[in-house]
């Protein structure tokens, strides 16, 4: 299958923009859909640069409305909120990858928006997305994992049995690992199915994993593309717990892969905006094991956020600099670095709210402690995060097992 997406990006000449502050008096402002942490970050990195930012997300204590210029607290696809939001900005970026891909079209009618609607269609169904994956495979010489399309009863039937063990997830709205359910056996596939309310769905073999990677990239209007360093990533319970950047995290020859693949499936998209690609690496017998695309994010990524405190441009500086037609160029990572995300159980102990011990943490060397402001705790909720920022990354994994340990984190490998 070819490229599936319109060739023509929507996005327009970003060069009508004025710039971050066209008179002293007036910032330009930059909108965001979505209020969560990854808006939140957006919005810090743009206010930083002299934009102002207008947030929409429905939610009235969301973590970038509260840090937000202008807050409109209505649905993604409220017409007069997104009225509101088109009247107020001059460009228009998503944080969330489920907001509506036709309300990105429609506002790409009288603003730039970045990514535009059809890249983020993509992303938002996995059988969509993998069916790009295959279509830039052929080049790249990596593709996502065995996999079928669920979408009837017919189609369980017909499932290869090379599939199973499997994961059957859902093709949309899936996150942090849910919306997925592990099936061993070919008879606990329709109960499988039935849990996941039988929408349509993709059922992936269960691969060998001998580590994950992500590769975050910038591409801009005119094609230019840069990249965060490939990170390493360490996934319980479907959530990212850890990652790692920094010289002896991956693999050389595998980052090289992992990033020209990166590049195929961006260009592919004709994307601007900051997008995030997830391989594994599977078990293949060789030294390094091989590559296989798992998923991508059409947004920064929470196993980029290392790079607000370990590279001299952050994926969230990226983003308002593709929004806003601004040069882009490559990060560099000035300290290695170990991101430890901390989820909602850690201010809960034996049924007991509990504070965490912040002072005891923030007393080692590097930790910077990045809290979302989320009122409510719940367990499997990311909080917040911390990075350790260390010459070397021995050395921020050192002090990122100390800080895990405090915290009462689980160890990683
Ligand atoms: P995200 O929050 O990243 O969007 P998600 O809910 O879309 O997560 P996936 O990325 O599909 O979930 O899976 C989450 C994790 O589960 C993966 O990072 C990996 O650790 C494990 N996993 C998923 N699919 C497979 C597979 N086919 N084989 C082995 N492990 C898998
Ligand atoms: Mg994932």
């Amino acid at each position: 299958m070819g490229p599936t997406v319109n060739p023509q990006p929507t996005m327009k000449p970003t060069t009508l923009l004025p710039g971050p502050q066209p008179t002293a008096a007036r910032p330009t402002t930059l909108g965001v859909l979505g209020g969560g942490q990854l808006g939140r970050m957006f919005v810090h990195a743009a206010q930083a640069m002299g934009y102002a930012v207008a947030v929409l997300d429905p939610d009235p204590a969301s973590p970038a409305g509260r840090v937000a210029d202008v807050h409109i607290a209505t649905a993604y696809d409220d017409e007069q909120g997104l009225a509101q939001l088109m009247q107020r900005c001059e460009a228009i970026t998503t944080e969330f990858e489920n907001v509506p891909a036709a309300v990105l079209g429609t506002l790409a009618a009288q603003r730039p928006v970045a990514p535009h609607a059809q890249a983020v269609a993509v992303a938002q169904d996995r059988s969509a997305e993998k069916a790009h994956f295959a279509a830039c495979a052929a080049r790249t010489g990596v593709g996502p994992a065995p996999h079928a399309i669920v979408r009837s009863p017919a189609d369980l039937q017909r499932l290869d049995d090379a599939l199973l063990p499997g994961i059957l997830k859902t093709a949309r709205l899936g996150y942090d690992g849910k919306g997925q359910v592990r099936v061993q056996h070919r008879d606990e596939l329709a109960a499988a199915w039935q849990r996941l309310g039988q929408v349509p769905c993709v059922l992936e073999r269960r691969l060998p994993l001998r580590d994950e990677l992500s590769v975050i990239v910038a591409r801009g209007a005119d094609g230019t593309l840069v990249a965060l360093p490939v990170q390493r990533n360490v996934h319980r319970d479907g959530i990212l717990a850890v990652a790692e950047v920094g010289d002896g995290a991956v693999d050389p020859t595998l980052a090289q892969q992992a990033l020209e693949a990166t590049q195929a499936i961006t260009a592919e998209l004709h994307y601007v905006g900051v997008l995030c690609v997830e391989f594994f690496v599977v078990d293949d017998g060789s030294p390094s094991g091989a590559l296989v695309v798992n998923e991508m994010a059409p947004r920064p990524h929470n196993s980029g956020h290392h790079s607000i405190d370990a590279c001299d441009v952050s994926q969230f500086e990226l983003q308002v600099r593709t929004l806003a037609g601004l040069p882009l160029v490559t990060p560099r990572l000035h300290s290695a670095a170990v991101m430890l995300n901390l989820l909602g159980d850690l201010w809960w102990r034996d049924g007991v709210a509990v504070t965490p011990d912040w002072a005891r943490v923030l007393a080692l060397p590097g930790v910077h402690l990045h809290l979302y402001g989320k009122l409510d705790a719940r367990p499997g909720r990311k909080m917040g995060h911390l990075t350790i920022t260390a010459p070397t990354l021995a050395q921020a994994r050192d002090v990122a097992r100390t800080a895990a340990t405090l915290l009462g984190l689980p160890p990683w490998r």
